[in-house]
């Protein structure tokens, strides 16, 4: 198949395209033309890729344990995925937290810049602290009460309510598996019917991948620029070198430590790796939402890089719920550069509370655009620094919210990856006929 036929060559060209209209759009004043006329387009792409998100998770994890030989097979792979999950997350704290304290970019940003900033974003600051509100009044372990839930058609009807559904569905697949096989043989065969038709769904949606990925591209573009572009430049001015201090550490870790694991504990190439995660990464980037993402890292790992499905069907739905090692290392970085700017020295100690509760809230953060930002008030509150200091760093927000859901979604494929070497269930390399 000529390149230019394969996907992720389409995709990206897609974002191109959409980052040169964005900017062209906004130079031109075309804004509401492009929020009536292009943005709709870039909010169906997404609705269709949500929209299959819970079905998948639902069925893929039901089949994934059920499919498992005993409860010993499933809590060896499970305690890997998990312990794997939570390493590299605080790998990828401690990442962050060197980096904000060497460069110390909250230092550089001036005193009237500070003001300006917290003035134009205070309203939009206060409404998502607002958000937080419930969570920080709780006791200590809501966060284990609201992973249970009471009604599961209720948890199902809401994107939000993910880590119920997998909760959920971890559970019935256990049961499964302690049934008599003749009695769980109907329902293991519903599930697995629902997961194969969500998948051709996901081949479907992507074959306008690029369409959808230059509509939020060009949507996002205008909407930061708004009638002033001339605003990006000074953001980007007061903000660069904190936005540059997320982005290297993103960067880091993901050429660091998974490049690491993936050539130590596994038998692929580095390049062969990266170049067939693309499309992934791409509508992580475009989308910054690794549950819209979850159906085509699933469909990646099986079909570029020849992880089971066994495996994958266990690994990624939980890995797009709780593994979000890209959102950690934001939210550490964020805080301390909230506080650096603000003129408030942290101490070790306050520095190791960010680690445990960006670490907690990193797992609770659902897998949606901008949620990582509501979860830092938790951590702001945690280490005594103003909540309402996210009205610094709002402006540049959703572009780190793009680049640390690719970090989100780089991680889920790398350990997919490493656990399907380790239970022997990576396949030799496949044949990219799909034109992933
Ligand atoms: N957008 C991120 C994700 O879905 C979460 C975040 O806001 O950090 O992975």
């Amino acid at each position: 198949m000529p390149w230019y036929r394969k996907l992720h060559w389409q995709i990206l060209a897609g974002l191109v395209l959409g980052l040169v209209y964005g900017i062209v759009a906004a130079i031109a004043g075309w804004v509401e033309f492009t929020d009536d006329w292009i943005s709709p387009w870039g909010s169906v792409f997404i609705n269709l890729l949500t929209l299959i998100a819970v079905p998948l998770v639902l069925a893929s994890l039901i089949t994934g344990v059920s499919s498992l030989a005993d409860t010993r097979k499933l809590s060896r792979i499970g305690g890997r995925t998990i312990g794997i999950y939570l390493g590299t997350t605080l790998v990828a704290l401690v990442i962050g937290l060197v980096l904000v304290n060497v460069v110390q970019p909250g230092r550089s940003v001036p005193e009237e810049m500070r003001e300006r900033l917290s003035a134009i974003y205070q309203d939009d600051a206060s409404a998502r602290a607002g958000m937080a509100e419930d969570a920080r009044e709780r006791g200590p372990l809501q966060p284990i009460v609201d992973m249970i839930p009471s009604n599961i058609f209720a948890s199902v009807s809401n994107n939000r309510s993910m880590l119920q559904v997998v909760f959920f569905a971890l559970f019935a697949g256990v049961a499964l598996l302690m049934i008599p096989r003749e009695k769980a043989e109907p329902l293991i065969g519903f599930f697995d019917s629902l997961s194969e038709l969500v998948i051709k769904m996901v081949e479907l949606i992507m074959r306008i991948a690029p369409f959808g990925v230059f509509c939020l591209l060009a949507s996002t573009i205008t909407d930061l620029a708004g009638d002033d572009p001339s605003q990006i430049v000074e953001l980007l001015r007061a903000l660069g070198l904190y936005s540059a201090v997320v982005i290297a550490g993103l960067a880091a870790h993901m050429l660091i430590t998974y490049a690491t694991l993936i050539s130590v504990f596994t038998p692929r190439r580095l390049g062969e790796f990266f170049s067939r995660i693309t499309p992934a990464q791409l509508v992580a980037f475009s989308t910054s939402s690794s549950g819209a993402t979850l159906p085509v890292s699933m469909k990646v790992a099986e079909k570029n890089l020849g992880v089971s499905e066994e495996v994958s069907s266990f690994v990624l739905p939980l890995g797009a719920t709780i593994n979000m090692d890209g959102t950690a290392l934001y939210q550490a970085v964020a805080a301390v550069f909230i506080a650096q700017t603000l003129g408030m020295d942290l101490t070790m100690g306050q520095q190791i509370t960010i680690v445990l509760t960006a670490m907690l809230a990193s797992i609770g953060t659902a897998a949606v655009p901008s949620a990582g930002i509501v979860m830092l008030v938790i951590i702001l509150e945690s280490i005594n620094v103003p909540a309402a200091g996210i009205a610094l760093i709002l402006g540049v927000d959703r572009i780190l919210d793009m680049c640390r859901t690719v970090t989100n979604v780089t991680g889920d494929l790398t350990v997919s990856t490493v656990v399907a070497t380790a239970e022997n269930q990576l396949d030799a390399l496949p044949a990219l006929e799909s034109g992933y």
